[in-house]
Protein backbone atom coordinates (compact mmCIF):
# COMPACT_ATOMS: atom_id res chain seq x y z
CA UNK A 1 0.00 0.00 0.00
CA UNK A 2 0.88 3.70 -0.92
CA UNK A 3 0.05 6.71 -0.28
CA UNK A 4 0.33 10.31 -1.90
CA UNK A 5 -0.26 13.44 -1.20
CA UNK A 6 0.56 15.68 -3.91
CA UNK A 7 -1.95 15.52 -6.69
CA UNK A 8 -3.20 17.75 -9.13
CA UNK A 9 -6.46 17.78 -11.33
CA UNK A 10 -8.73 20.00 -14.28
CA UNK A 11 -9.07 22.73 -11.13
CA UNK A 12 -5.81 23.38 -11.81
CA UNK A 13 -2.73 22.20 -14.89
CA UNK A 14 -3.35 18.60 -14.19
CA UNK A 15 -5.58 16.59 -16.82
CA UNK A 16 -8.49 14.47 -15.61
CA UNK A 17 -11.31 15.12 -13.15
CA UNK A 18 -10.83 14.50 -8.90
CA UNK A 19 -12.88 11.09 -9.04
CA UNK A 20 -10.46 9.86 -11.73
CA UNK A 21 -7.48 10.32 -9.57
CA UNK A 22 -9.29 8.16 -7.04
CA UNK A 23 -10.58 5.16 -9.13
CA UNK A 24 -6.79 4.82 -9.92
CA UNK A 25 -5.56 4.89 -6.79
CA UNK A 26 -7.79 2.54 -5.12
CA UNK A 27 -7.01 0.47 -8.48
CA UNK A 28 -3.42 1.15 -7.29
CA UNK A 29 -3.85 0.20 -4.00
CA UNK A 30 -3.25 3.41 -2.33
CA UNK A 31 -4.97 4.02 0.54
CA UNK A 32 -4.59 7.40 1.34
CA UNK A 33 -4.55 10.46 -1.31
CA UNK A 34 -4.38 14.15 -0.42
CA UNK A 35 -5.13 16.45 -3.55
CA UNK A 36 -3.23 19.86 -3.72
CA UNK A 37 -4.70 21.73 -6.45
CA UNK A 38 -1.99 25.09 -7.16
CA UNK A 39 -3.75 27.54 -4.66
CA UNK A 40 -5.22 30.64 -6.62
CA UNK A 41 -2.44 33.41 -6.73
CA UNK A 42 -3.24 37.22 -7.20
CA UNK A 43 -2.07 37.42 -10.57
CA UNK A 44 -2.01 35.52 -14.48
CA UNK A 45 -0.09 32.39 -14.43
CA UNK A 46 -0.38 29.41 -16.23
CA UNK A 47 -1.23 26.80 -13.84
CA UNK A 48 -2.84 27.92 -10.87
CA UNK A 49 -6.76 27.05 -10.16
CA UNK A 50 -8.59 29.64 -10.80
CA UNK A 51 -10.29 31.73 -7.72
CA UNK A 52 -13.97 31.35 -7.91
CA UNK A 53 -12.96 27.48 -8.44
CA UNK A 54 -12.07 27.44 -5.18
CA UNK A 55 -15.64 26.63 -3.11
CA UNK A 56 -16.03 24.07 -5.74
CA UNK A 57 -13.17 22.23 -5.23
CA UNK A 58 -13.59 21.99 -1.55
CA UNK A 59 -16.93 20.87 -1.94
CA UNK A 60 -16.59 18.48 -4.79
CA UNK A 61 -13.64 16.61 -2.66
CA UNK A 62 -16.05 16.76 0.71
CA UNK A 63 -18.49 15.13 -1.52
CA UNK A 64 -15.95 12.22 -3.21
CA UNK A 65 -15.05 11.63 0.68
CA UNK A 66 -17.99 10.29 1.18
CA UNK A 67 -18.77 8.57 -1.75
CA UNK A 68 -15.69 6.34 -1.21
CA UNK A 69 -14.76 6.20 2.49
CA UNK A 70 -15.14 2.80 2.58
CA UNK A 71 -12.70 2.25 0.03
CA UNK A 72 -9.67 5.23 0.43
CA UNK A 73 -9.09 8.14 2.66
CA UNK A 74 -9.20 11.44 0.69
CA UNK A 75 -7.49 14.17 2.02
CA UNK A 76 -8.14 18.27 0.99
CA UNK A 77 -5.15 20.41 0.26
CA UNK A 78 -3.74 22.81 -1.84
CA UNK A 79 -0.50 23.37 -3.16
CA UNK A 80 0.40 27.34 -2.14
CA UNK A 81 3.25 29.20 -3.80
CA UNK A 82 5.51 30.84 -1.45
CA UNK A 83 6.47 34.22 -2.15
CA UNK A 84 7.46 36.79 0.30
CA UNK A 85 4.90 38.86 0.61
CA UNK A 86 2.61 38.28 -1.90
CA UNK A 87 1.91 34.17 -1.09
CA UNK A 88 1.83 31.82 1.73
CA UNK A 89 0.45 29.51 4.18
CA UNK A 90 -0.91 32.64 5.79
CA UNK A 91 -2.48 33.92 3.01
CA UNK A 92 -5.53 35.63 3.71
CA UNK A 93 -7.62 33.64 0.98
CA UNK A 94 -6.58 30.41 3.18
CA UNK A 95 -8.11 31.88 6.55
CA UNK A 96 -11.31 29.94 6.59
CA UNK A 97 -10.72 26.90 4.41
CA UNK A 98 -10.96 23.50 5.31
CA UNK A 99 -7.66 22.20 4.71
CA UNK A 100 -6.70 18.85 6.07
CA UNK A 101 -2.66 19.53 5.89
CA UNK A 102 -0.36 22.51 3.79
CA UNK A 103 1.76 21.50 1.26
CA UNK A 104 3.92 24.74 0.28
CA UNK A 105 6.04 25.31 -2.97
CA UNK A 106 8.22 28.03 -4.56
CA UNK A 107 7.78 28.23 -8.05
CA UNK A 108 8.28 32.23 -8.29
CA UNK A 109 11.71 34.42 -7.10
CA UNK A 110 11.37 38.14 -7.71
CA UNK A 111 10.01 40.32 -9.65
CA UNK A 112 11.69 40.88 -13.36
CA UNK A 113 10.73 44.66 -15.42
CA UNK A 114 7.73 43.53 -17.15
CA UNK A 115 6.02 42.75 -14.15
CA UNK A 116 6.26 38.95 -13.94
CA UNK A 117 7.64 37.16 -11.26
CA UNK A 118 10.86 34.96 -12.47
CA UNK A 119 9.71 31.32 -12.73
CA UNK A 120 11.45 28.89 -11.11
CA UNK A 121 9.58 25.87 -13.27
CA UNK A 122 8.30 26.10 -16.72
CA UNK A 123 9.07 29.06 -18.60
CA UNK A 124 13.34 28.51 -19.39
CA UNK A 125 12.64 32.29 -21.25
CA UNK A 126 11.59 33.58 -17.53
CA UNK A 127 14.10 31.67 -15.81
CA UNK A 128 17.11 32.98 -17.66
CA UNK A 129 15.45 36.82 -17.71
CA UNK A 130 15.75 36.10 -14.16
CA UNK A 131 18.83 35.37 -13.58
CA UNK A 132 20.09 38.01 -16.25
CA UNK A 133 18.23 40.64 -14.92
CA UNK A 134 17.65 40.16 -11.08
CA UNK A 135 21.21 38.31 -10.25
CA UNK A 136 23.47 39.86 -13.48
CA UNK A 137 23.86 36.05 -14.79
CA UNK A 138 25.49 34.86 -11.58
CA UNK A 139 23.74 31.76 -10.85
CA UNK A 140 25.23 31.38 -7.88
CA UNK A 141 23.79 34.19 -6.53
CA UNK A 142 20.54 32.44 -7.62
CA UNK A 143 20.94 29.54 -6.32
CA UNK A 144 21.87 31.34 -2.91
CA UNK A 145 17.98 33.43 -3.52
CA UNK A 146 16.82 29.85 -4.47
CA UNK A 147 16.97 28.43 -1.15
CA UNK A 148 16.68 31.46 1.03
CA UNK A 149 13.43 31.87 -0.25
CA UNK A 150 12.28 28.21 1.68
CA UNK A 151 14.12 29.30 4.31
CA UNK A 152 11.95 32.74 4.80
CA UNK A 153 9.08 30.48 4.00
CA UNK A 154 10.04 28.58 7.44
CA UNK A 155 10.75 31.83 9.11
CA UNK A 156 6.72 33.65 8.19
CA UNK A 157 4.83 30.13 8.55
CA UNK A 158 6.35 26.81 7.86
CA UNK A 159 3.64 24.48 5.86
CA UNK A 160 2.83 20.90 6.80
CA UNK A 161 5.40 19.76 3.47
CA UNK A 162 7.36 21.12 2.00
CA UNK A 163 7.40 20.90 -1.90
CA UNK A 164 9.98 19.62 -4.41
CA UNK A 165 13.04 21.55 -2.38
CA UNK A 166 16.08 21.63 -4.85
CA UNK A 167 13.40 21.54 -8.00
CA UNK A 168 16.36 24.35 -9.25
CA UNK A 169 18.15 21.74 -10.49
CA UNK A 170 15.73 21.15 -13.23
CA UNK A 171 17.04 23.71 -15.43
CA UNK A 172 20.46 22.15 -15.61
CA UNK A 173 18.35 19.62 -17.91
CA UNK A 174 16.37 22.43 -20.18
CA UNK A 175 19.34 24.60 -20.81
CA UNK A 176 23.17 24.48 -21.11
CA UNK A 177 22.76 28.00 -19.79
CA UNK A 178 22.49 26.89 -16.52
CA UNK A 179 24.88 24.25 -15.38
CA UNK A 180 25.43 24.33 -11.66
CA UNK A 181 27.15 20.93 -10.28
CA UNK A 182 24.05 19.56 -7.46
CA UNK A 183 27.19 17.67 -6.30
CA UNK A 184 29.19 20.54 -5.58
CA UNK A 185 30.07 21.53 -2.13
CA UNK A 186 28.83 25.21 -3.10
CA UNK A 187 25.15 23.79 -3.85
CA UNK A 188 24.85 21.08 -1.36
CA UNK A 189 25.90 23.83 1.22
CA UNK A 190 22.94 25.93 0.54
CA UNK A 191 20.43 22.83 0.32
CA UNK A 192 21.58 22.00 3.66
CA UNK A 193 21.76 24.98 5.28
CA UNK A 194 17.44 25.27 4.13
CA UNK A 195 17.58 21.04 5.20
CA UNK A 196 19.28 22.54 9.01
CA UNK A 197 16.41 25.17 8.99
CA UNK A 198 13.47 22.70 8.10
CA UNK A 199 14.86 20.15 11.37
CA UNK A 200 13.95 23.35 13.59
CA UNK A 201 10.14 23.18 12.52
CA UNK A 202 7.65 20.35 12.44
CA UNK A 203 7.33 20.42 8.41
CA UNK A 204 7.92 17.64 7.08
CA UNK A 205 10.38 17.24 3.55
CA UNK A 206 8.54 15.78 0.24
CA UNK A 207 10.43 12.81 -1.88
CA UNK A 208 8.48 13.79 -5.19
CA UNK A 209 9.37 11.47 -7.89
CA UNK A 210 8.07 14.15 -11.03
CA UNK A 211 11.23 14.64 -12.57
CA UNK A 212 12.12 10.91 -12.73
CA UNK A 213 8.92 9.88 -14.75
CA UNK A 214 8.59 13.12 -16.63
CA UNK A 215 12.56 14.30 -17.23
CA UNK A 216 14.26 10.97 -16.86
CA UNK A 217 16.14 12.19 -13.69
CA UNK A 218 17.94 9.79 -11.65
CA UNK A 219 16.75 10.60 -8.60
CA UNK A 220 13.57 12.71 -6.91
CA UNK A 221 13.66 16.27 -5.73
CA UNK A 222 15.77 16.72 -3.70
CA UNK A 223 18.52 14.42 -4.41
CA UNK A 224 18.92 11.12 -2.17
CA UNK A 225 22.68 12.72 -1.04
CA UNK A 226 20.34 15.44 0.47
CA UNK A 227 17.47 12.95 1.55
CA UNK A 228 20.32 11.05 3.48
CA UNK A 229 21.29 14.28 4.94
CA UNK A 230 17.25 14.92 5.63
CA UNK A 231 17.04 11.45 7.63
CA UNK A 232 20.01 12.23 9.45
CA UNK A 233 18.62 15.37 11.00
CA UNK A 234 15.24 13.18 11.87
CA UNK A 235 13.30 15.37 8.73
CA UNK A 236 10.18 13.50 8.36
CA UNK A 237 9.81 12.36 4.69
CA UNK A 238 6.88 11.81 3.02
CA UNK A 239 6.66 10.11 -0.70
CA UNK A 240 4.47 12.25 -3.37
CA UNK A 241 3.97 11.77 -7.31
CA UNK A 242 3.29 15.25 -7.67
CA UNK A 243 0.94 13.35 -10.42
CA UNK A 244 -0.99 15.49 -12.97
CA UNK A 245 -2.84 12.95 -14.77
CA UNK A 246 -4.60 9.82 -13.40
CA UNK A 247 -2.42 7.27 -14.50
CA UNK A 248 0.84 8.98 -12.43
CA UNK A 249 -0.19 8.36 -9.04
CA UNK A 250 2.30 6.24 -8.08
CA UNK A 251 5.39 6.46 -10.70
CA UNK A 252 8.43 5.77 -9.53
CA UNK A 253 7.60 5.06 -5.96
CA UNK A 254 9.07 1.15 -6.26
CA UNK A 255 12.64 2.29 -7.75
CA UNK A 256 12.19 5.50 -5.47
CA UNK A 257 11.50 3.41 -2.18
CA UNK A 258 14.72 1.08 -3.80
CA UNK A 259 16.66 4.22 -3.56
CA UNK A 260 15.58 5.09 -0.24
CA UNK A 261 16.61 2.13 1.04
CA UNK A 262 19.56 1.54 0.35
CA UNK A 263 20.15 4.95 1.78
CA UNK A 264 19.39 3.63 4.76
CA UNK A 265 15.89 5.46 4.81
CA UNK A 266 13.32 3.40 5.81
CA UNK A 267 10.46 5.37 7.61
CA UNK A 268 7.98 7.68 6.14
CA UNK A 269 4.87 9.59 7.03
CA UNK A 270 1.50 9.04 6.06
CA UNK A 271 -1.67 9.98 7.25
CA UNK A 272 -4.15 7.85 8.88
CA UNK A 273 -7.61 8.84 10.24
CA UNK A 274 -6.03 12.23 10.54
CA UNK A 275 -3.04 11.97 12.28
CA UNK A 276 0.18 11.67 10.84
CA UNK A 277 1.92 8.27 11.48
CA UNK A 278 5.04 6.51 11.11
CA UNK A 279 5.36 3.67 8.37
CA UNK A 280 7.79 1.20 7.47
CA UNK A 281 9.28 1.55 3.94
CA UNK A 282 9.28 -1.37 1.69
CA UNK A 283 10.00 -1.41 -2.06
CA UNK A 284 6.33 -3.26 -1.72
CA UNK A 285 4.93 -0.01 0.11
CA UNK A 286 4.50 1.01 3.71
CA UNK A 287 3.56 -0.91 6.29
CA UNK A 288 1.76 0.90 9.39
ZN1 LIG B 1 5.14 22.45 -7.67
ZN1 LIG C 1 2.67 20.10 -7.79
Amino acid sequence: MWSNYHCHSNYCDGKGAIEEYILSAIQKNIQSIGFTSHCPLPFENKWSMDNEKLPSYINELQHLKEKYQSQIEIYTSLEIDFIDGVSGVNSELLKDLPLDYTLCSVHFLEKLSDGNYCEIEGSTVSFLKGLEEIWHNDKYEMVIAYFEAFRRMLDSSAPNIIGHLDKIKLHKYYTGEFVIDTHSDFYKKEAIKCLENIAKTDSFLEVNTRAMYKKNLVDPYPSIELLQIANELNIPLVLNSDSHHPSEIDNCFVSTATLLLDAGISKLKTLRQHTWIDAKLTKQGLIY
